[in-house]
């Protein structure tokens, strides 16, 4: 098996738009193009024909440059069969639990609702590569703009459930605004300390700290740790279930 190649596309002030090619079959996906002309330059430097769009969501920093590009390749618009009014361009609609072949690949979708009602992610298996969007970022979660914090605390928890290896493609490079807050709430943790030593390291060399892994994830970020009694002590609710202190976690951090 030929591992994808991964390409991150840094677009406007703060986005990631990937690019996804199948040596095996040339296919190649662009997740969430936020504007085309970028992706066009990148696609001509490697000499890939862009065949898929997938879409995480609605917003403009996601679909923006969905039309352009579909009319420069006429390629095939994934996105959620939930929110098809709301994705421009959308040939294929997808549900929870779906898969597709993409290429010599197989990519299976989750419904993660929460920072909008029709939010999936994409995961491909094989190469231990889950895009997500505005769900799961490093060190943090997309605001709750369309779901409750226990829908939100609900689709967290799908991703989760996957491989500690997976690799957590995210659309955004706010991890170290969101290192900032993560340690107001679990200050006493020494993995996530490590880790800001490692982020400010690599943003001062002008580097991306994305992709992060879901196991670092999981032992660093505060909106995965509403179990850990560090994190429930320092918000105040020490005892509480899960959701309860979720939703306190990301109250705080609107308030950040
Ligand atoms: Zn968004
Ligand atoms: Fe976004």
């Amino acid at each position: 098996m030929t591992a994808l190649q991964i390409e991150q596309v840094p677009v406007l002030s703060d986005n990631y738009v990937y690019l996804i090619h199948d040596p095996e079959t040339g296919c190649c996906a662009c997740v969430d193009p936020a504007v085309s002309v970028p992706v066009n330059a990148r696609l001509d430097q490697l000499g890939w024909r862009l065949t898929h769009i997938l879409n995480t969501h609605h917003h403009n920093d996601h679909i923006g440059g969905n039309l352009e590009l579909k009319q420069a390749y006429d390629c095939e618009i994934i996105g959620a069969e939930n929110d098809a009014a709301r994705i421009a361009g959308i040939d294929s609609k997808v549900r929870d639990g779906q898969t597709f072949k993409f290429g010599s690949k197989t990519c299976k979708v989750f419904e993660v609702p929460g920072h909008t009602s029709g939010h999936i992610a994409y995961w491909f298996a094989e190469d231990k590569a889950l895009f997500c969007g505005d769900t799961l970022f490093a060190l943090g979660c997309g605001r709750l703009f369309e779901g409750s914090p226990a829908q939100m605390w609900d689709s967290l928890s799908k991703l989760m459930a996957l491989p500690d290896d997976t690799r957590v493609f995210c659309a955004h490079e706010y991890t170290q605004a969101n290192a900032a807050f993560a340690i107001t709430v679990d200050p006493d943790n020494a993995a996530l300390q490590s880790r800001m030593t490692e982020i400010e390291t690599l943003r001062s060399q002008g580097k991306p700290t994305v992709p992060s892994t879901l196991l670092q994830e999981k032992q660093t970020n505060p909106f995965l740790r509403p179990e850990e009694t560090g994190v429930q002590k320092a918000v105040g609710l020490v005892g509480e279930d899960a959701v309860r202190v979720f939703a306190e976690v990301r109250r705080l951090k609107d308030n950040f």
